[in-house]
């Protein structure tokens, strides 16, 4: 089965395939001309919006994707806006370990929201998946991207910078969330 994967990332489009070897599943890129207005107020309305888009120019079964990191003494911010939180990735993660200077509870989670649209339009499945952790004191390792460098993984001594491309991908919240898409699959 192929579903449409609503990004313009390559590279997101492997992680995800990586993820779901296996399971019969393929996902590919969108037709030309997919760019969603990303104007909603949470993870979940993101990927919904996304996901339609796809639709509409694919008329297939679509999957959207939309995560980020929530950051609990600082109310859940940057949330929404993690991919705009500052101009680079590197200024963003200064930022953050700016406002988090001297605040104890480091409490954070990567969150992830998905929307399956079906080939009518509709939505046949949306779930959410999680990774929990702490902001650390100073960035560590060198894989991954965004703010991988500064969450410690629950349970681990590292940083999700610090594990293996392999490695997260069975610990993301992007993986938690498409476990259950691809569940979802298997029993309908
Ligand atoms: P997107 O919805 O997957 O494009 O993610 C939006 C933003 O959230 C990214 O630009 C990153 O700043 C942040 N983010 C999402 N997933 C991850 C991750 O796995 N590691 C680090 N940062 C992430």
């Amino acid at each position: 089965m192929k579903i449409v994967l609503a990004t313009s990332n390559e590279h997101k489009v492997q992680e995800i395939n990586d993820m779901v070897a296996g399971s019969g599943v393929e996902f590919i890129l969108p037709p030309a001309g997919f760019d969603p207005v990303e104007d909603g107020e949470t993870f979940e309305e993101n990927s919904k919006i996304k996901a339609i888009e796809a639709w509409k120019i694919s008329k297939n079964w679509t999957l959207a994707d939309d995560s980020g990191l929530c950051i609990k003494a600082l109310g859940g911010k940057p949330g929404i806006y993690s991919a705009r939180y500052a101009e680079t990735p590197q200024k963003r993660i200064e930022r953050v370990l700016k406002e988090m200077q001297g605040i104890k509870n480091r409490d954070a989670e990567f969150v992830c929201a998905m929307t399956l649209i079906n080939p009518k339009g509709e939505v046949e499945f949306a779930c959410k998946g999680v990774c929990k952790g702490k902001i650390s004191d100073k960035p560590a390792g060198k894989n991954g991207f965004g703010y991988d460098p500064i969450f410690l993984v629950e349970g681990g001594n590292k940083t999700m910078a610090e594990y293996s491309e392999y490695e997260k991908n069975h610990i993301s919240h992007r993986f938690h969330a498409l476990r259950q898409v691809i569940e979802y699959l298997k029993k309908n």
